[in-house]
């Protein structure tokens, strides 16, 4: 495994054998992901929950959102059965897991149950980890939270079929970015290739994750890009645009459709960092932020009380969206 430059290297093996020995003495394993999970997040947690359970245990599975729902773009990741809303999730379990959440916040409703948790294993790749867990298995030099996620399965001995496999690849696929951020080691590709043999189909993966929408997002996607701006920020040139509640209900498009507008902002050349400030079906904004690298936004994000990766990094604001871009800007 790779050593991160950022600190951290991978997870000690007296770590892996001690969560061995936890799940394997463990009847029933409570799982849990970020709120607003992506495809690492639920991919990852769903994987494992499939895996245990097959192996014999009672698992349950959730996020800490009080309006409970999987993002229409995830509805396709196998092992959803196993979810549960947060009301029925266990008060105090005896063995909790985290997938893809660096610090206890972003379990939502779910954290209360993590504090009371016996033990609690984190597993994730984010750098900012806080080592909320009483055991973390965190390694920022991890593609995925998948990658931890298969290594586990492979320590405990539990198979990994097509279904667990399309879970693991969905977060796989997701986190690199295609295979096209600099997260694509060597590794990434043997795990891909891992997981393909389980004969799961990549096509219909990456169609689900990023090649179809209602009609309305393109209607949406065109209001949004006619008000994009580009300025100069510190130098480094800074690429932001903005979509309101309005402009979804006009056209009748659910939040979840509205993800994927960063990646169509962020390719501006004349631009290191880009901005998509979301406004969620309570009124808050959702601001997904992105850097080519000479920007940490995770940092930026850190002190507006979100966090994230140095390239791709997010936070919830409650202002109106000038003066969250003015507070934004002077972090630059
Ligand atoms: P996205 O822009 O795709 O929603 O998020 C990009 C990255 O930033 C992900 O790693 C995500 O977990 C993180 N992120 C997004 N929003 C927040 C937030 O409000 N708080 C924290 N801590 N991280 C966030
Ligand atoms: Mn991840």
């Amino acid at each position: 495994m790779t050593t991160d430059p950022r600190g951290g290297g991978p997870v000690p093996d007296r770590d892996w054998d001690r969560a061995v020995g936890l799940v394997s003495s463990a009847d029933e394993v409570a799982l849990a992901c970020h709120i607003s999970p992506d495809a690492d997040a639920l991919g990852s947690m769903l994987a494992v929950g499939m895996a245990l359970r097959a192996g014999g245990k009672r698992v349950t599975a959730s996020f800490g959102e009080r309006r409970f729902r999987v993002p229409r773009l995830l509805c396709f990741l196998p092992g959803q059965d196993l979810l549960v809303e947060p009301g029925a999730y266990p008060a105090s379990p005896e063995l909790m897991m985290t997938f893809d959440v660096p610090i206890a916040d972003r379990l939502g409703v779910l954290s209360g149950n993590a504090d009371k948790a016996r033990e609690l294993i984190v597993v994730d790749h984010h750098a900012s980890n806080t080592g909320f867990g009483t055991l973390n298995l965190v390694d920022p030099g991890a593609a995925a939270t998948a990658v931890l996620a298969e290594d586990l399965l492979d320590r405990l001995g539990l198979p990994i079929d097509r279904e667990i496999a399309t879970c693991l690849y969905a977060g796989l696929v997701t986190d690199t970015g295609s295979f096209k951020h600099s997260s694509t080691t060597p590794e990434a590709h043997a795990m891909a290739a891992r997981l393909l043999a389980t004969g799961l189909n990549p096509e219909e993966i990456a169609r689900e994750l990023w090649d179809r929408s209602p009609f309305a997002y393109l209607k949406v996607l065109g209001a949004v890009l006619d008000r994009v701006v580009l300025e100069p920020a510190a130098g480094r040139g800074l690429v932001w645009t903005f979509v309101t509640r309005a402009d979804r209900a006009s056209y009748g498009l659910p939040y979840d459709e509205v993800e994927g507008i960063i990646d169509v902002v962020r390719r501006t050349d004349e631009a290191d960092v880009a901005v998509v400030l979301k406004e969620d079906d309570d009124g808050a904004w959702q601001v997904s932020t992105r850097s080519k690298g000479e920007v940490d936004v995770a940092r930026v994000c850190a002190a507006l009380g979100g966090g994230g990766h140095a390239k791709a990094a997010g936070f919830t604001s409650h202002l109106p969206v000038e003066q969250t871009m003015a507070r934004f800007r002077a972090l630059l």
